[in-house]
């Protein structure tokens, strides 16, 4: 384990607060993930001085109020925000989500005894070393995510920390203590209490880890409390020579053969959550799943609606659902269609990142689309550095062009589609006197 860096910015709240008497220490994830020899993203404080007391000392500070009901003073140092805030414990909690009140208190060992995790429940300043009332240190070293006192009671106040208990064992690659895990599935229903908002986050910082598609299939009656429709894969056998793998398992594989970007792993989660409802068997006990792709589209707009999910991320997930089935060419003119019909290069880009992992999912592996895989990842490469057109905003002339060389009306949009078409099918180049000359040929024949 490390000794944890204090740079000049730590230096100065340590320092503004000890000055006046106050006890200050790093607390939380960033102590956590110093020890791991990790970059903390941010680096959070507290401390036993009021929110008023603290407000008094870094009064020559630029400092943000928003969190300061919570006892929350974000300060400004060298134009980083740091947020400190007072020892606080939490008041009641009614909706298994917030605190009805806070109550602020003056020992540090009941501000840690209020987190979630051991791990997460460290403090440390330079003068006193690490205060580690719950073993956190221990657990680190041990690989173990494990609640703060009792499970039961701690994931019944805030049911949040049910996936949060999943995130980090994702994000960490750490087992969840047998008294943690079994209280993570009694109080799963209560999950249904918390905000959509918050589950997409930790759903989303799940499964772009290395080890997100373990924590989705071990955990899979969790996540059903709030996505109910996956359960349906759980168990769907396929009866088909492609799979040896029910459709859970299948999809489980496949996310663990996926690149870690977001849009593939979210494809990869959902693009066969169809299939259970398109199953059909032949005489011969064959089992085929007719129209599932857009089944699945059906089903992941749903889900995406309930929760929340942003419109960007919606669209080129559905769409490359759709397509996640389709038989591509690896021929340049194919590629150059499929950019149209995509959207754009980084669309196609992502389509075979999911049919790549899509076929690590099916047993066995197909290698003969492994290198269709290659040869259309060296067409793309070709194809990026061409300038190349796959829709109207790409082409290099527009409406000023049309209009400038007499066109009219409902001629200009027609010209300019037709421009496109020529340039998808290699009949001509995207450079503006090229398909200017090409149009007054054709107007010409
Ligand atoms: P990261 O920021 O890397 O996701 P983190 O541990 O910093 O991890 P935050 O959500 O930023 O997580 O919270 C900071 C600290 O606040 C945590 O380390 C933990 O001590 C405490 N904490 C956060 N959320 C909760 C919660 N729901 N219940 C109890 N304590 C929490
Ligand atoms: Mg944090």
């Amino acid at each position: 384990m490390n000794e944890i860096e204090i740079t000049s910015d730590i230096k100065i709240v340590f320092d503004t607060l000890n000055n006046v008497g106050y006890e200050c220490f790093m607390v939380g994830g960033c102590v956590r993930d110093f020890l791991l020899n990790k970059i903390p993203h941010d680096v959070d404080f507290t401390t036993n001085a009021t929110p008023d007391e603290m407000k008094e000392c870094f009064k020559e500070f630029n400092v943000i109020e928003t969190g300061i009901k919570h006892g929350t003073l974000t300060v400004l140092i060298n134009h980083t925000p740091y947020e400190i805030t007072t020892y606080r414990i939490d008041g009641e909690y009614l909706d298994n989500r917030r605190p009805e009140s806070v109550k602020f208190v003056k020992d540090i060992k009941d501000d840690l005894a209020r987190r979630d995790f051991t791990i997460n429940a460290i403090a440390y300043n330079p003068s006193v070393g690490f205060v580690d009332c719950f073993n956190g240190i221990q657990d680190l070293k041990d690989g173990i995510i494990r609640c703060v006192n009792e499970p039961i009671k701690r994931l019944n106040e805030d049911a949040l920390r049910i996936l949060r208990a999943l995130r980090f064992s994702a994000v960490l690659g750490y087992k969840i203590e047998p008294a943690t895990e079994k209280a993570c599935f009694e109080l799963s229903q209560l999950l249904k209490n918390i905000s959509v908002e918050r589950i997409v986050v930790e759903l989303f910082k799940t499964i772009i880890q290395p080890n997100g598609h373990k924590i989705i299939f071990d955990y899979i009656d969790i996540w059903g409390v709030v996505i109910p429709e996956l359960l349906k894969m759980k168990g769907f056998e396929q009866h088909n020579p492609h799979h040896v793998h029910d459709v859970l398992k299948h999809t489980c594989v496949a996310l663990e053969g996926a690149t870690k970007d977001l849009i593939v792993c979210l494809t990869v989660l959902f693009h066969d959550i169809g299939k259970p409802e398109s199953f059909t068997m032949d005489e011969k006990g064959n089992g085929h799943f007719y129209g599932h792709a857009l089944k699945s589209v059906d089903i992941t707009r749903d889900i995406f609606d309930r929760l929340k999910v942003d419109n960007n991320t919606k669209h080129q997930v559905l769409t490359l659902i759709k397509y996640h089935d389709l038989d591509l060419q690896p021929t340049e003119k194919y590629i150059r269609r499929l950019c149209y019909k995509l959207g754009d290069l980084e669309m196609v880009k992502k389509l075979i990142l999911v049919q790549r992992a899509d076929n690590y999912g099916q047993a066995p592996i197909h290698s003969e689309r492994i290198d269709k895989f290659n040869e259309i990842d060296k067409i793309i490469e070709k194809l990026e550095h061409e300038n190349l057109s796959f829709s109207l905003k790409d082409l290099s002339v527009d409406g000023n062009d049309m209009i400038e060389i007499g066109l009219e009306g409902k001629e200009i949009g027609a010209s300019l589609k037709h421009l496109l078409e020529a340039v998808l099918n290699d009949e001509v180049k995207n450079d503006k006197n090229s398909l200017i000359d090409y149009l007054n040929k054709n107007k010409q024949e």
